[in-house]
């Protein structure tokens, strides 16, 4: 990204920056979802984000409500994968197995368009019209998938998210800054 694209993202976002940070939907939580509408609308792949979306900060297990949401996605025959851009290596492999998914890592980080990449040869998916990219920060999840044309779902963190200070303060700048 340019400094003047920087500038207009993170510090002074204009109307264009302000639509690639809006998220299609806003849900409570993952287990808000209505995946029977998304799937009605011809979405067929979904993309978690993982800390604060699935789990609380860095924990190994899904947060209340994650799984029973998850399993519906799944019967309804959705096709799944997570996406972080800090899981630790340790923790990739027992997320996994919870979360039923397999979960990538992001490199490039998000939202750097080629983040995706994972999760789209997964998929083996050549376009992001079908994707819905469901995540808690507007400058990561939600501005990679709409740079990329897929549906973007804002789900709020978990009440006891254990939040590290960084991640709280960059969440409640965002928020201000794009003003949701
Ligand atoms: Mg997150």
């Amino acid at each position: 990204m340019s400094l003047s694209g920087i500038i207009r993202t993170y510090a002074l976002p204009d109307a264009e920056a302000r639509k690639l940070c809006a998220p299609d939907e806003h849900c409570t939580s993952v287990a808000e979802i209505d995946f029977e509408e998304l799937w009605n609308a011809g979405r067929r792949h979904l993309v978690f984000d993982v800390d604060g979306t699935l789990t609380r900060y860095h924990s190994p297990v899904p947060g209340p409500g994650v799984m029973g949401a998850l399993r519906k996605a799944s019967s309804l025959g959705f096709a799944m994968c997570a996406l972080s851009n800090d899981v630790e290596s340790d923790r990739v492999k027992s997320l996994e197995v919870m979360l039923e998914m397999p979960v990538f890592m992001a490199s490039p980080k998000k939202p750097h368009p080629r983040a995706l990449k994972p999760a789209m040869r997964y998929f083996e998916l050549r376009n992001c019209n079908n994707l819905v990219v469901v995540g808690d920060r507007l400058l990561t999840d939600i501005l990679v998938g709409n740079r990329v044309g897929a549906y973007t779902i804002l789900a709020d963190p978990f009440q006891d998210n254990n939040d590290p200070f960084g991640i709280a303060v960059a969440r409640l700048y965002e928020r201000v800054l794009y003003r949701i």
